[in-house]
């Protein structure tokens, strides 16, 4: 079947809001996850192994740290940025959470919260990705509460911080060179960010096995026992909880992104399916109720992809708000999570077989669903910004 706009569920011509030079760049990242990531992505999930060898590929593609500039970073704009995050999780949402938490998270706090110096000395290579990056927030106590509630203390001494704690669910950390943990000051009460560098003593990241999801990504449970960090190594404009919030407000937008990739690679498997699976002597795509769900499907991908396009826009000129981060995250995350159950139904029973990738759109929504905040968590955040109450508790 001949590839168009519409069988690839790009349904409104989005892309066509790139410039020539952004499109090729998509198109190269597509070519990329289809023909080198998809035929062995199945063969990783199921060992719960991470692909290095797909890194340098990535490298050379030259997307991380897509929106900064300066610091070796290629500083495109926010639309681009979004797209390439969808373009990854349309194939596998393994790679895109990879990279979401290198270049989005650990980046992005970097970028926003380190000085010049800091800046300098990390970036480049991790915009090379020679080095990779770790974002530590969560603690196995302490989830959705994490703005007033963590646990893991930072104590000054001399010229050094002396990190104590542990934390859960840490993406990329049993491998990556920099883990910038969050803690809290025993100075002033207020968190910090620290950049924790591999071989670190007293940092251990044991890798968390046997999860139903995103089994590509190796989380880690950090345990934290007296880590010297030298105060060059605290990210100076991380004065508070609120400077952690920013960026997640930045890294919420690139996951309703990839909430809308995964759910448009489901949808893309579906209509292929549709097309060429035969009963009653006819193509199932014929039926009502399977073309039904198709263009639910689509109705979801689509609404969520012009949302996070909106998005894109506000953020390029400064405008998004943490509530527009989070009502895109809460919102494409839900639509994704029905799409992704409705390609699988269209698939019958091959559906949960792992070769036909649906079942692993499924099974990974799960954990794009509910981290970077759950959808009630992002919920109250709108809820707090349209009603000005704050109903957290
Ligand atoms: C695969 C995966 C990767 C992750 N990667 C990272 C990472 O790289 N770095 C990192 O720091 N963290 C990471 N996380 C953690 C993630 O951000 C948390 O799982 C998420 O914030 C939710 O916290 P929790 O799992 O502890 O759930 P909890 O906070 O225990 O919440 C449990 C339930 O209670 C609900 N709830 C909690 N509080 C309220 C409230 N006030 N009102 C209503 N409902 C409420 C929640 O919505 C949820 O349904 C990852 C998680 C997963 C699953």
């Amino acid at each position: 079947m001949t590839r168009t706009a519409i069988t690839d569920g790009d349904f409104y011509l989005l892309e066509r809001q790139l410039p020539a030079e952004s499109r090729e760049l998509l198109l190269r990242v597509r070519e990329y996850m289809e023909k080198t990531v998809q035929p062995v992505i199945n063969h990783y999930w199921t060992r719960e192994e991470f692909p290095f060898d797909l890194v340098a590929g990535m490298s050379e593609l030259g997307i991380a740290g897509m929106g900064y500039s300066g610091y070796g970073c290629p500083g495109r704009d926010c639309l681009l940025d979004g797209m390439i995050s969808m373009e990854l999780a349309r194939v596998d949402s393994s790679i895109a959470t990879f990279f979401g938490v290198h270049s989005g998270l650990a980046m992005g706090s970097i970028y926003l919260c380190g000085s010049e110096e800091q800046k300098e000395r990390w970036l480049p290579a991790m915009a090379r990705l020679e080095k990779i990056g770790a974002f530590g927030l969560t603690e196995p106590d302490v989830g959705s509460g994490a703005a007033g509630g963590l646990t893991t203390t930072a104590r000054r001494d001399g010229g050094e911080w002396v990190l104590d704690g542990q934390k859960k669910w840490i993406g990329n950390a049993t491998f990556a060179d920099y883990v910038v943990i969050w803690a809290r000051s025993l100075e002033d009460g207020e968190v910090k960010g620290f950049v924790v560098e591999k071989g670190t003593p007293g940092f251990e990241a044991a890798k968390q096995k046997d999860k139903i999801a995103l089994r590509v990504v190796q989380n880690a449970h950090i345990t934290l026992d007296g880590v010297r960090v030298p105060e060059e190594n605290r990210l100076q404009n991380a004065n508070s909880f609120r400077d952690t919030a920013a960026v997640l407000r930045l890294t919420r937008a690139g996951v309703a992104w990839m909430a809308t990739g995964c759910a448009r690679g489901a949808y893309e498997h579906a209509l292929a399916y549709a097309r060429q699976r035969q009963q009653f002597g006819r193509p199932i795509a014929g039926f009502q109720l399977v073309q039904d769900l198709l263009v639910r499907m689509l109705a979801n991908i689509t609404s969520s992809a012009c949302l996070c396009s909106q998005l894109a826009a506000l953020q390029q000129e400064n405008l998004a708000e943490d509530h527009h981060s989070a009502l895109a995250k809460a919102f494409c995350t839900v639509r994704m999570r029905e799409a992704v159950g409705w390609a699988r139904e269209l698939l019958g029973g091959n559906g949960i077989l792992l070769e036909n990738h649906v079942g692993r759109f499924v099974a990974d929504a799960e954990a794009i669903y509910s981290y970077e905040g759950t959808r009630e968590i992002n919920t109250l955040i709108v809820g707090r910004a349209i009603t000005g109450i704050g109903a957290f508790v």
